[in-house]
């Protein structure tokens, strides 16, 4: 009964990563997974989480019962606190709610999930490029309508706002738009405030649904406010919209799917009724979800003393990865290598697109055995002091073949 079971493609990522595993040859670098290593090359558990991590493994208050089917309410409550401000407009007026969901993906596929089935939305817009699984949620959920805009010049290494716009002017009403809040994956390229302005205008005028993904707040520029910025916007001019939240990244919760849906309504009163389909779609999903990781980012939210020390963690990690851009865009420069660096230090987040091709990136894994995906796209994390003078020149050697 499974012969006819077809092969499915590998995951790029995940292919890339064993691929680098399996590797013998030294020096050895990997550049593509999407997690934060610190400047030995090392995993981090934040030592906020940690310590949070014993205290809730010594309550003996804290058991292992079913949390109710969205989540745990003091999570929700300080994630949807976090991402639009404790003294948004929305939460005072009680027109916003978050409900916990399986880390970053899980909070999209439930947007979509519920946006298909109870408001039979089938269009959506994502930018190109983007994180691949964008399409694949939307695709599996039912959308038959999956379009991109255009985001990234590759020539000129910058955001094409014009292209955008344009792309997006031509969307029908009612399309769910995906805009990344904060750190674009893969580009790390963000519009400006001004050009964030525009793109709302824009939404506005085609009454477009915003669905912001906002995996790095915080991990961006070390502000979890400022890297909130374009969402608190859009809420103060307005709109209704989702914001999908995940904890992997600024709270290396990666593994434990700590993840939070945002709605964000024009009247408190349509609040009963969508928590309630929520609440029964997420049943038929997984029923409710797991309680550990919430757990921590709740504690530690909720806990002045605790919440400095996760601000102190955020503001390392993303002061290292600036340093690592400086560093390497310091050095391509120093060799000599053709063409304009300066977009490494103008984007932001993990990740760069580098404006390598895919030939250029053939050689940095053959010859160099520097792991990154086709697209040119480089985790910053992965480097460190020890290893961006090998990639420097490993770069410099594949530009100038
Ligand atoms: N959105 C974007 C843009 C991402 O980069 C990621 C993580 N790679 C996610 C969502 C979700 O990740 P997770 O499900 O691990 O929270």
């Amino acid at each position: 009964i499974y012969a006819d079971v077809q092969q499915g493609p590998a995951i790029e990522v995940f292919a890339l990563t064993q691929a680098f595993r399996d590797d013998v040859n030294t020096p050895k670098v990997n550049l593509s997974v999407g997690a934060y290593r610190t400047d030995e090359g090392q995993p981090w558990v934040l030592p906020v989480v940690r310590k949070t991590e014993v205290s809730i493994a010594t309550d003996e208050t804290i058991n292992h019962e079913y949390l109710p089917v969205t989540g745990l309410d003091t999570f929700t409550r300080a994630a949807t606190e976090l991402v639009l401000g404790a003294d948004s407009i929305a939460i005072k007026e009680k027109r916003a709610f978050g409900v916990q969901t399986i880390s970053g993906t899980g909070a999209l596929r439930v947007a979509a999930e519920f946006l298909f089935r109870q408001l039979k939305r089938n269009t959506v817009y994502y930018s190109n490029p983007t994180w691949e699984n964008h399409h694949k949620i939307f695709a599996d959920t039912g959308f038959t309508s999956l379009n991109s805009y255009r985001y990234w010049d590759q020539n000129k290494r910058q955001l094409d706002l014009e292209g955008m716009l344009a792309d997006l002017d031509k969307a029908p009403a009612g399309a769910v738009i995906i805009l990344h809040a904060c750190a674009h994956n893969p580009t790390g390229m963000d519009p400006t405030q001004d050009q964030w302005k525009k793109i709302a205008d824009l939404i506005e005028r085609k009454q477009l649904f915003p669905l912001f993904d906002s995996a790095y707040q915080g991990f961006a520029s070390g502000d979890p406010d400022l890297d909130a910025w374009a969402i608190r916007y859009f809420v103060d001019r307005g709109f209704e919209l989702f914001v999908c939240q995940s904890f992997a990244k600024n709270f290396g919760l990666y593994c434990e799917r700590v993840g939070n849906l945002t709605i964000v309504q024009r009247s408190g009163a349509t609040r009963d009724p969508i928590h309630s389909q929520i609440t029964l779609l997420i049943r038929g999903l997984y029923s409710n979800p797991p309680a550990y990781g919430a757990r921590i980012v709740s504690k530690v939210l909720n806990t002045p003393a605790l919440r400095q020390e996760w601000m102190d963690c955020i503001k390392g990690m993303s002061s290292r990865i600036r340093e690592m851009r400086k560093l390497l865009r310091e050095k391509l420069v120093e060799l000599g290598t053709p063409g304009n660096w300066d977009h490494i230090v103008n984007q932001i987040g993990m990740f760069s697109y580098t404006g390598l091709n895919e030939k250029q990136v053939a050689v940095l894994i053959k010859e160099y055995h520097i792991y990154l995906l086709k697209t040119g796209r480089i985790n910053m994390c992965g480097l460190n002091t020890g290893n961006i003078e090998y990639v420097a020149k490993a770069i410099h050697a594949a530009v100038t073949l």
